[in-house]
């Protein structure tokens, strides 16, 4: 389908090849990236762009309603089905848009939320000073404990008693261990705050089992659709029947107009592809292919915060190597390995250049990727680590990723032909 943008837009479709071709030639290691399936692509590129659907299934804005109703509750159902909830809300735009919804719905501006602190591996909306949500709110941050890279669930439970938040906010963006939703819940029941998660990261372990699931303790479960759950980028959110009314508010019209159809029913699709014993094996891997990794890395003297890993992510602590988060994660780039720099807890360095680099398995995994890879693919970063100033070394590393990347190929769709090279 996409080779025929070339007669209309000859210039966006040679960046699209060339994009293609990058995703195709490289080892994706950012653990919020992933290759959908060719069903959710052609769902995302399908005539429901067209389509302005406000409001929800029976109580739209516009006339027009007949299949995007059935789209929607096709996709509320299986969303439902897969986490086991009593509401979903499918229409965020993305996961930030569905934290603000989650706060909306629950407390008023000014209201304290809790959440992690940024540096510590929480999200920008969650609370963290760049963020809206710090402005709109007032925030109180919590924080791993440095000396073990994990929650210290007393301690956080202090923190809430000091400052009584009304939601307290569980879930990360680059915390490696396993979090108990179930203890969160407690804490935020015994202080009369709302308990919001945020599952982004880890919604396809969730569904898949391997991680306790957060719904039974939450008031509400905010998610991306588009990390290891391996859907469109979008957002959802799921709650207790009791809050389904204040949350669809929130979303519609609180913040948003229309729902982006495309993604809506691109949505739907990859509920359906999460709930199959495949999709189960594929987070299983995906984990295994973590464990793997990070052996690895601590063999080769890399220190991992936390000691390791109970996800799809890493978090390598460089200051041992000598080496910037940032330098080491351009250079990787250059070798055809792409990972993204990171703080880690208590970092002196700023979030522009940390002191860390976080690694993540859910792409490598989805092309087939096994343990013997993420070995290899270790050994890849431990050369570009030990040649980090030795340019012509990593140009050789780059030409044995493009090798493994040969013999472990994309979904067939994110491979587009260059009419020069054929
Ligand atoms: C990725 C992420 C988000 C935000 O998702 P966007 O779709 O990028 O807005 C929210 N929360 C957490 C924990 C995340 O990791």
């Amino acid at each position: 389908m996409i080779t025929a943008l070339e007669q209309y837009d000859p210039q966006i479709y040679e960046l699209i090849r060339q994009e293609a071709a990058r995703q195709s030639g490289s080892i994706r290691l950012i653990p919020s990236e992933n290759y959908v399936s060719k069903a959710v692509m052609l769902a995302s590129g399908s005539c429901l762009t067209n389509k302005y659907a406000e409001g929800y299934p029976g109580k739209r804005y516009y006339q027009g309603q007949q299949v995007t109703d059935l789209i929607e509750k096709t996709a509320q159902q299986r969303a439902k089905k897969l986490f086991k909830a009593e509401h979903a809300n499918v229409q965020p735009y993305s996961g930030s848009v569905a934290n603000l919804a989650a706060y909306f719905a629950l407390i008023k501006p000014g209201d304290t939320i809790m959440g992690l602190s940024l540096p510590h591996g929480g999200h920008l909306t969650h609370g963290w000073k760049v963020s809206v949500t710090s402005q709109i709110f007032n925030s109180v941050q919590y924080t791993v404990n440095p000396a073990t890279g994990r929650f210290d669930y007393n301690r956080i439970e202090e923190l809430a008693k000091k400052h009584k938040p009304k939601i307290i906010i569980s879930g990360a963006t680059a915390y490696p261990r396993e979090i108990d939703f179930e203890i969160f819940g407690r804490i935020a029941r015994d202080v009369g705050a709302y308990h919001v998660s945020d599952i982004a990261h880890i919604a396809g372990l969730v569904v898949a089992g391997i991680h306790k699931s957060p719904v039974p303790y939450s008031d509400i479960v905010s998610t991306t659709t588009h990390k290891t759950l391996r859907g469109p980028r979008g957002g959802m959110l799921l709650c207790k029947a009791e809050h389904a009314k204040k949350v669809d508010k929130a979303v519609f019209p609180g913040l948003q107009g229309g729902p982006h159809m495309q993604t809506l029913t691109a949505i739907a699709v990859a509920m359906a592809e999460a709930d199959t014993p495949e999709f189960v094996a594929y987070a299983k891997q995906v984990v295994k292919n973590a464990k793997a990794l990070a052996e690895k890395l601590l063999e080769y003297g890399f220190n991992l915060v936390s000691g390791g890993t109970d996800n799809h992510l890493i978090l390598i602590d460089l200051q041992n190597k000598n080496i910037s988060g940032r330098k080491m994660a351009e250079a990787m780039d250059r070798a055809r390995l792409v990972a993204n720099r990171n703080t880690i807890p208590d970092d002196p360095n700023p979030p522009s250049n940390p002191s860390g680099l976080r690694l993540g398995t859910p792409a490598i995994t989805t092309r087939g990727m096994k343990e013997a890879q993420a070995e290899q693919i270790a050994a890849f970063i431990n050369k570009v680590a030990e040649n980090i100033d030795n340019e012509s070394a990593i140009e050789k590393v780059g030409k044995e990723v493009l090798l493994l990347c040969s013999q472990f190929t994309v979904p067939e769709h994110f491979i587009i032909p260059n009419k020069n090279s054929i």
